[in-house]
């Protein structure tokens, strides 16, 4: 299997925050066809631990395999059903897109987000964005009782409907690639790592609940202490007219290095990442010829946030590939970026020995 091929068969995975059960059902079937062993714990990250030197610092490298998406509110007597969006849902993105109700213990719901008809949309109304509260979903049920016997209920989950579109060249559009192509990543790392001879104590972490409350992993950083975390998730791409100004962050340019994340409503939290992992990557990336792309930006951040203030502080780096189109159904990566940052994490990993320090000061 490919990292494409993961990808895909991971982007058709419904997952949304706090359900991410069947993504994490597949990822372990494939770990134990690799004859990896995993486990899972309360809240429902997957772990692999591979063993190494246990005198080198240890790392965990974790990507989250949940989605955002949106969790029933009320079904209307009439079978429309209102939703709360669950994550950063793009709202201006959201109207006559579709989505896939996930009734637990029963087959999967198809249905669309409505849109008012164009022809009797009102000058006012055409350039205005409807937020999740104004949205209702028909999934073709009349009633209310019909609906719920479908299985629907208040708090069943509701995501963008899975699909992936092959774009020319390598790339592909698609629902969450935000994360799964960080999941997709970790297998290939894991299938590598498996036959290494040297190298750190490294953790392969699956996280949940990123798109919820960012804290998934660090439950998984209190078990396993680890001395390094390196987050695994999407860069934004800057090379298109719309995002020029915020960086320089190209699509199908390579991997990339987050140096500063921050988001302040609410969260006031972010990543300024060790400087010993910074040479590390930028020292890696050099040896390799790998081009390493960097971003610096406020108004988003990873679960990494929380992961760096575990235990007596993690050494932190926020590592990715371009993306563009972020949290919309759509979004689109190409490729090549994965599979470069790939081969530089696991070139970084070798890296790691005894003589490296994390003591500040
Ligand atoms: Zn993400």
């Amino acid at each position: 299997m490919t990292i494409r091929d993961d990808l895909i068969a991971l982007m058709g995975i419904p997952g949304l925050s706090g359900h991410e059960e069947r993504v994490a059902r597949w990822l372990r079937d494939r770990l134990t066809t690799l004859n990896i062993p995993s486990r899972t714990d309360r809240l429902g990250n997957l772990i692999a631990t591979l063993r190494g030197d246990p005198k080198a610092p240890s790392v965990m490298v974790f990507a989250h395999m949940d989605q955002l998406g949106f969790v029933v509110r009320k079904i209307e007597a009439d079978g429309l059903i209102r939703v709360e969006r669950l994550g950063g849902v793009s709202e201006r993105a959201m109207a006559a897109q579709a989505v896939l109700l996930c009734p637990p213990g029963h087959a999967d719901v198809p249905g669309v987000i409505m849109n008012k008809a164009h022809h009797a949309t009102s000058p006012e109304e055409k350039y205005k964005v409807l937020t999740t509260p104004e949205i209702s979903i028909d999934a073709g049920h009349g009633s209310k009782a019909a609906a719920e016997a479908a299985g629907i209920k208040i708090g069943t989950p509701v995501i963008y409907h899975p699909r992936v579109i092959p774009l020319a060249g390598n790339r592909l559009a698609g629902t969450a690639i935000d994360d799964r192509a960080g999941c997709a990543i970790l297998l290939a790392m894991a299938a590598a790592l498996k036959s290494r001879i040297k190298g750190p104590t490294v953790h392969l972490v699956w996280s949940p609940l990123e798109e919820f409350n960012l804290r998934g992993a660090v439950v998984a950083a209190q078990v396993l202490q680890p001395d390094i975390a390196i987050q695994i998730d999407l860069m934004l791409a800057t090379d298109t007219p719309d995002m020029a100004d915020r960086g320089d962050m190209a699509l199908g340019g390579g991997p990339g290095m987050a140096l500063y994340s921050f988001h302040g409503r609410g969260t006031l939290n972010g990543v300024i990442p060790h400087p010993a992992l910074v040479r590390l990557m930028e020292d890696t990336a050099a040896d390799l010829n790998l081009p390493l792309q960097r971003s610096a930006h406020i108004g988003a951040l990873t679960d990494l946030s929380y992961v760096q203030t575990v235990g007596q502080g993690v050494a932190a780096i926020d590592m990715g590939f371009p993306m563009r189109h972020s949290h919309s159904a759509l979004e689109v990566c190409d490729i090549a970026d994965l599979e470069a940052l790939t081969t530089l994490l696991l070139a970084a990993l070798t890296r790691i020995d005894t003589t490296m320090t994390l003591e500040r000061g």
